[in-house]
């Protein structure tokens, strides 16, 4: 199943806009079977140039890249931790996405107005992460609470994970990300996230700021976006400026115009383009390819996956039945020109299952039924 990422932010800050104009566009890309589940929640393609190289090289009947799932997530005002608002309706979302794209307004604009009154986006970037903080708060507290408990009676398990999450309560009420919470090592940071992930915590989820801009400040450039980027640095995240009112325009125009228009702006891709493949980076994924004449296909794998891993994801019998890969690069086949030219200059590896597999490895999986 394609992970997921939700779009948070406060109200009228561009968050519908820029999940009809992503999921708009992905929709044009690649006929996914399961393309709109429910209202709020679209399936996004993740736009791959290498797929291009690919077809150079292959003559197919479809071609199709790997998808990421987004979740519009409405509703956090100020005091929705306390039920302002949708309150706890969205909190349930929230809880099971893999990541968070934080949406917050960079560009004025006198005919729509800030819940706020003005342009800030570090009070809204604050506000939002206040929210969710007194929200991961409760559930600390109250899972907390009841492993102390447990703890007073010797359970080994309880006094364990009291000691993850009583720091992390005092963090939460210092109204600060779990996310920028360190345990002073790799390893104890691992076990932490494990168990933040189990209770659905929302904070220590991986984040990244779309900075939604002007019209005349398509880079980002701008003070407003400055101090988001200064933010994002500081939580080691990162920032994409979009403007989701020229992408929305975008989106519904055919392809041809879609191309004549970002030409005339001087763009090589839409803006959406590259934040898909930010969230796919922050999710820690990478793809790799398998053509032939039927499809071309990306395929998604997380960083650091072996080879049978890896062939489990087109399906669960590669997995279990896994022989070994054959795998080449995308360089080889532009040097070579075809795959059996490849084959006949012994650059295509045969790979097992200790391998790790590469961004970009041309793979066949050969295996048992
Ligand atoms: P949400 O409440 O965060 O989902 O916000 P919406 O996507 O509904 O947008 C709120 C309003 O802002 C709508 O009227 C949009 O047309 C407008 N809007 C969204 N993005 C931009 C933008 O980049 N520039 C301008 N000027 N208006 C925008």
């Amino acid at each position: 199943m394609a992970l997921e990422v939700g779009i948070v932010g406060l109200p009228n800050v561009g968050k519908s806009t820029i999940f009809n104009a992503l999921t708009a566009a992905g929709a044009l890309a690649a006929n996914y079977p399961f393309a709109t589940i429910e209202p709020n929640v679209g399936v996004v393609s993740v736009p791959d140039a290498r797929m291009e190289i690919l077809h150079k090289f292959q003559k197919t009947e479809k071609m199709i890249p790997a998808a990421l799932r987004v979740v519009d997530i409405a509703g956090i005002v100020k005091g929705a931790a306390t039920g302002e608002g949708l309150g706890n309706k969205f909190l349930s979302h929230i809880r099971e996405v893999d990541a968070v794209l934080h949406v917050v307004r960079c560009f004025e604009d006198s005919d729509i107005q800030h819940v706020e009154q003005s342009v800030d986006p570090i009070r809204d970037i604050d506000t939002i992460d206040t929210e969710l903080a007194l929200a991961d708060l409760e559930t600390v507290s109250s899972v907390l609470d009841k492993q102390q408990r447990l703890a007073k009676s010797g359970n080994k398990e309880a006094i364990a994970l009291a000691e993850i999450l009583a720091p992390a309560q005092k963090h939460l009420n210092e109204a600060k990300a779990l996310r920028s919470l360190d345990y002073g090592g790799e390893a104890a940071n691992e076990e932490a996230r494990k168990v933040f992930k189990t209770l659905g915590l929302i904070t220590a989820k991986k984040i990244l700021y779309v900075a939604n801009v002007a019209e005349n400040d398509l880079e980002g450039k701008s003070p407003l976006v400055d101090v988001v980027r200064k933010r994002a640095a500081d939580e080691k995240s990162a920032v994409v400026p979009v403007c989701g009112k020229l992408e929305a325009e975008l989106s519904e125009l055919p392809e041809a115009d879609r191309n004549e228009m970002l030409a005339s702006l001087g763009l090589a891709e839409p803006a959406l383009a590259s934040l898909t493949r930010g969230a796919y980076k922050l999710l820690g994924l990478q793809s790799y390819f398998t053509m032939g004449p039927k499809e071309i296909r990306a395929w998604t794998v997380h960083v650091g996956a072996f080879a049978p891993q890896a062939a489990g994801v087109i399906h669960t019998d590669f997995e279990k039945g896994f022989i070994r890969a054959e795998i080449f690069t995308i360089a080889d086949l532009e040097k070579f020109g075809s795959e059996s030219a490849v084959k006949q200059a012994g650059k295509v590896r045969a790979e097992g299952k200790n391998y790790v597999m590469a961004d970009g490895d041309v793979v066949h999986f050969l295996f048992n039924r």
